[in-house]
């Protein structure tokens, strides 16, 4: 089968064998899967640096339909519509009882498919019978990009608690950030939109921004006019530089969430009179296999819809350089 496999030499289109299920496993024919600007972090990576072998199949948003179930396992057959749970985890620790499997304390040694397994930019791929969520209903497109850009979106807002009324700020209207934008819409919020194109800027403001502005120097008055000078709530960071926190911490009023999303090598100088008084700050990864359910859910009631180019395995190296290049509105996702 055809899959876009990372090697030592970088992303390239292999052909590579059909993966069989092995016990507890299932073989999911891929439908959708999305491409995430943290593969292009890890691809920058030095192989010495992974802490897993190449080459590996790369993608870790998945849509697909069972093909086939391996020895013991129950509840899944060939035909059901499923999206991938990436996170993995010990499954004994506080985390992982407590459902925050992406907070394992412990970590696994078993790696989330496209993140040190073998992904779904691929015909088929094999996963965990336990990783799979249902999702019939869900246009394939929408299933794949719900599976990270929808579900971190949905777990970074919800850890900021922002309810009605609440000012927030999107940093980014990427793949993950306009998926912010629609939920915290949902969520009775006031948006502002900071994007460095234009093009995303528009969506923003389609998607429900009040305010969509250009993230540059400066643009902290125009901000601190929108809240009378108080400071916005909260700041959902998809991008994390030293200019996007910098801009956060000068945005933010006292009481505040900051959410570093994005894995930008920025730093934010922190401290008492470094940022406002009260500022809390997190660093939110992926989601919980509930949220999962939920943006599944929010999706087949109408509520996000998210934005999604296809493409063919064969243009996916393509569209990771227009997603490296800021020029992919929403999210692209590969139907193989
Ligand atoms: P994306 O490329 O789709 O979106 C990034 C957006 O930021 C683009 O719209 C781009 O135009 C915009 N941008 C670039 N520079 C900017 C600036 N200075 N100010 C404002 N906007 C700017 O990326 P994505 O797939 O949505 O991922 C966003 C970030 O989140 C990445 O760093 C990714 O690695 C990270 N991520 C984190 C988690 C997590 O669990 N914490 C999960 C998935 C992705
Ligand atoms: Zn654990």
């Amino acid at each position: 089968m055809l899959a876009l496999q990372l090697t030592s030499d970088g992303m390239r289109l292999a052909e590579v064998p059909e993966p069989e299920p092995g016990p507890g496993e299932v073989l999911v024919e891929v439908t959708a899967a999305g491409l995430c600007h943290s593969d292009l972090t890890v691809a920058a990576r030095r192989p010495d640096e992974l802490g897993f072998a190449l080459p590996v199949v790369l993608g870790h948003e998945l849509a697909g339909t069972v093909a086939q179930v391996g020895a013991g396992v129950d509840g899944w057959q060939a035909g059901n519509a499923v999206a991938g749970y990436g996170p993995r985890g010990c499954g004994t620790c506080t985390g992982c009882v407590g459902g925050r499997v992406n907070y394992c304390r412990v970590g696994s040694d078993r790696r989330p498919p496209g993140l040190g397994a073998d992904g779904a930019l691929a015909q088929y791929v094999v996963v965990e019978a336990g990783s799979l969520v249902a999702a019939d209903g869900v246009p394939a497109l929408q299933a794949a990009a719900l599976t990270d850009a929808g579900l971190t979106a949905h777990h970074a807002i919800a850890r900021t608690g922002v309810g009605e009324g609440a000012v927030v700020v999107v940093i980014g209207v990427g793949g993950l950030g306009h998926a912010a934008v629609q939920l915290l819409r949902e969520r009775g919020c006031r948006i502002v939109a900071l994007d460095v194109e234009q093009a995303k800027l528009d969506l923003a403001l389609w998607l429900g921004a009040e305010a969509a502005l250009t993230s540059v120097r400066g643009v902290e008055a125009d901000i601190a006019d929108l809240t009378h000078g108080e400071g916005v709530d909260a700041v959902l960071d998809f991008v994390a530089s030293d200019a996007t926190l910098g801009l956060a911490a000068g945005v933010l009023g006292r009481d505040g969430v900051l959410s570093i999303v994005g894995v930008g090598a920025g730093r934010l100088p922190v401290g008492m009179h470094a940022v406002a008084l009260g500022t809390r700050v997190d660093t939110p990864f992926w989601g919980t296999r509930e949220e999962l359910v939920e943006v599944l859910d929010l999706c087949r009631s109408g509520r996000l819809t998210l934005e999604v180019e296809s493409v063919g395995l064969e243009d996916v190296e393509a569209a990771y350089a227009r997603l490296a290049a800021g020029q992919v509105l929403g999210r692209v996702a590969a139907v193989p």
